[in-house]
């Protein structure tokens, strides 16, 4: 029986990669030492695999950035602005397109299917020619067999690579990616050929688009892509890797039937329905990728059950054709528990990162083979077994109060114009009031303090006098930029979410659970465990002392239920809406607990809101559901006049955390479009986003425009 890995991540076990990039871009250390670093990430993780007894290990998953912007370095797709003249594609043009340089712009970033990753988009022409100028598949395959391993090369299949693709500036009407399809296909060609030659006998395409709905001219795409690459496949076995979610039936359907291919990997984690795909009708003498081992969460595998799902589908594609596999790549995940040092060992025992993952698949196959090892089994059952049982985890309080929940919507009682009435009266705003999202520029010195505090350098009295100094300059500043409602400026705050998180019951945080987001940058996403409370106020001691300094409205500032949830590892115990209703319990009485304190209005945000939406839309009406359900919850319970606003960001990725300064003739003529189609009482005028990024020299002159365009307009109106 056989084990196989989708992907792993790449910035290895203490983020060498992402210190060896920056220092290459700050020009502190060669191509050369760069190259060193990724050589050795690369070769230690094939080791592991290999040592653990992975058979199908896979190579070309590494990536200096991104594996899209791979596939175009690949196919030679440089957008003309960044002067490409031909030839092997080198690190200052790759990472040109990645992140831009002094005089052009990067290309555009965007989420990766439902997950915390970007990658970079390709964008394409009717113009674009195509040449094979990134021979990186075929060097790591060979990289890895003079290391003694032989690998199955993966690349990004044509088909999703041209769906996650736009149409270039000035086309964008007339033209759509996929009709490129027959200009690509001769550069995989090539690749292919290569990797034959070199005694490459797998090749994975990744597929993952397979999961979303898809047109039928889309889905034909496949059809005729992989039929006319049939001939260059001849000789190797071809898996078509999907994740994420299941493959609707019609795309199932067709995907089966491609003839070239010889392996379908599936998630058997998120996609609910592929079993019963599976069981409907498999082709006869294919492999199946089983993709039991959950590649996006943190925990442990139920081994037994997984064992169980495995052994049913043995019966339908026969023992010789069942891979097991991870549901994705495990670039999603952390990357190895052994350097978590400050978490229990209880908590250790629920947890599995990539590297223990990569164990439990190797676990499953040889349990599949009769070479099962009880002792690990067993441990593995023991560990789930006080999951379940732990009274860290249950709290029958938090449990009742989350049930009862359900019996109602939780709108507000009275209309928005009433509660409109009752707040301006006693908020008294002029027209378009002016506000912002509620950090302000986070210093050296703010970062230093934090940490210092954290450590146990500096004693609470001083980390308080601190904080209060720069809550102090915040509320000076807005009060001569005129602002009309003000914010505390977030000193307090290392992370939106880490921040609340650090302080609810049913988190935990890991020291080394980094899991890359884009480039080199990384997020340390917080573990929830157990059922969540609120043991005490979170912002009210700040909120208030902020407010106490200024005559003007204060606003309250907390993450939202949902953004908590998307940026963390939730537990998967109790289904995700369970979690994020006592997430909302617990905000909710932060915001009780914030209008007791005096502050009048509170900002709410849930910037994550639209990353949660399911891949497919004929489950987004649930997510949205019980999501917006969660939001409603925080506030239900707040009197008319307390105002509460909430901030959703990240729709647009290339425009906000920009340095540069709006004018206030742009901002006036932004504002005009929108009051155009909007009540002149509903409009505020705010900036896109916090400003913890920015500088005070950006941050100054742009609120100044800002305050000074909402003051013209009131004026003209
Ligand atoms: N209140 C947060 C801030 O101003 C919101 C950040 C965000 O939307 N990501 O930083
Ligand atoms: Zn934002």
């Amino acid at each position: 029986m056989a084990s196989h890995i989708v992907g792993y991540p790449r910035m290895g076990p203490k983020r060498e990669l992402k210190f060896a990039l920056e220092s290459f871009w700050d020009g502190k250390s060669s191509a050369e030492d760069l190259e060193k670093v990724a050589t050795d990430l690369r070769a230690s993780i094939w080791k592991q695999m290999a040592d653990a007894g992975i058979k199908y290990i896979p190579s070309n998953t590494f990536s200096y950035y991104d594996q899209v912007l791979d596939t175009t370095a690949m196919l030679g797709a440089v957008p003309d602005r960044y002067s490409w003249t031909g030839g092997e594609i080198n690190l200052s043009t790759y990472f040109s397109m990645a992140r831009g340089n002094a005089t052009v712009p990067a290309m555009e970033m965007t989420k990766w299917f439902d997950t915390n990753y970007h990658f970079i988009v390709p964008e394409l022409a009717p113009s674009t020619k195509f040449s094979y100028s990134s021979h990186k598949a075929i060097n790591e395959y060979k990289e890895a067999k003079a290391l003694g391993v032989d690998t199955v090369p993966v690349l990004v299949g044509p088909v999703s690579y041209l769906l996650l693709s736009k149409a270039a500036k000035g086309v964008e009407k007339s033209f759509s990616p996929l009709s490129l399809l027959s200009s690509i296909l001769p550069v995989y060609k090539e690749v292919i050929a290569q990797l034959k030659a070199a005694g490459a006998s797998w090749i994975q395409f990744d597929e993952p688009t397979l999961v979303k709905d898809l047109e039928s001219h889309q889905l034909s795409a496949f059809s005729a892509a992989y039929s006319e690459l049939e001939s260059a496949l001849s000789g190797l076995n071809v898996l078509v890797e999907t994740y994420f979610a299941d493959v609707p039936a019609d795309s199932y359907k067709i995907l089966t039937s491609l003839s070239s291919v010889t392996a379908y990997g599936f998630d058997l984690e998120r996609g609910t329905k592929t079993l019963e795909l599976v069981k409907s009708g498999f082709p006869a003498g294919k492999y199946l990728f089983a993709g039991v081992v959950d590649g996006r969460n943190i925990w442990a595998d139920d081994l037994a059950a997984s064992l169980a799902t495995l052994q049913s589908l043995e019966a339908v594609v026969g023992k010789d054709k069942l891979v097991v596999s991870t549901s994705c790549s495990l670039m999603h995940t952390a990357v190895d528990l052994v350097n978590e040092t400050k978490l229990d060992d209880e908590i250790k025992s629920w947890l599995a990162f990539a590297a223990q993952k990569v164990v439990e698949v190797n676990a499953l196959a040889k349990a599949l083979a009769g070479q099962k090892d009880e002792a690990y089994f067993s441990a593995n059952a023991a560990a789930l077994a006080s999951r379940r049982s732990s009274p860290r985890v249950t709290n029958e309080e938090v449990q009742k109060a989350a049930t009862a929940l359900k019996g109602s919507d939780h709108r507000r009682a009275t209309t928005v114009s009433a509660r409109l009435d009752a707040q301006q009266k006693k908020l008294n705003l002029p027209i378009l009031p002016t506000t912002t999202i509620g950090s302000f520029p986070q210093t050296v010195e703010l970062r230093r303090v934090r940490r210092e505090y954290k450590a146990k350098k500096i004693s609470e009295e001083e980390y308080t006098n601190a904080i209060k100094e720069e809550i102090s300059k915040v509320v000076k500043i807005q009060e001569e930029l005129d602002i009309d409602v003000l914010v505390h400026g977030e000193p307090e705050r290392n992370d939106m979410v880490e921040y609340f998180g650090e302080q609810l019951s049913g988190f935990t945080f890991t020291a080394n659970g980094w899991v890359q987001s884009y480039g080199s940058r990384c997020v340390k996403p917080p573990i929830i465990y157990g059922d969540v409370s609120r043991p005490n106020p979170m912002t009210v001691f700040w909120s208030k002392m902020a407010q106490s300094m200024t005559a003007r409205p204060m606003k309250g500032m907390l993450t939202g239920p949902v953004t908590i949830l998307n940026w963390s590892f939730v537990r998967n115990d109790q289904p995700r809406f369970e979690t994020c209703y006592q997430i909302a319990l617990a905000i909710k009485k932060e915001v009780e607990d914030l209008e007791a304190g005096g502050i009048q209005v509170i900002q709410i945000d849930e910037a994550a809101l639209r990353e949660g939406l399911p891949l497919r839309k004929s489950e987004h009406a649930f997510y949205l559901d019980w999501a917006v359900h969660s939001f409603r919850i925080t506030n239900c319970g707040v009197q008319d006049t307390t105002q509460i606003h909430t901030h959703m960001c990240y729709s647009n990725f290339n425009d906000i955390h920009s340095p540069r300064i709006p004018s206030k003739e742009e901002i006036a003529d932004r504002v005009n479009k929108m009051l155009a189609v909007l009540d002149t009482n509903i409009l505020w005028v705010n900036p896109d986003c916090g400003l913890k990024t920015r500088k005070y020299a950006e941050v100054k002159p742009a609120l100044t425009n800002m305050v000074e365009a909402a003051k013209q307009i009131r004026a003209e109106l």
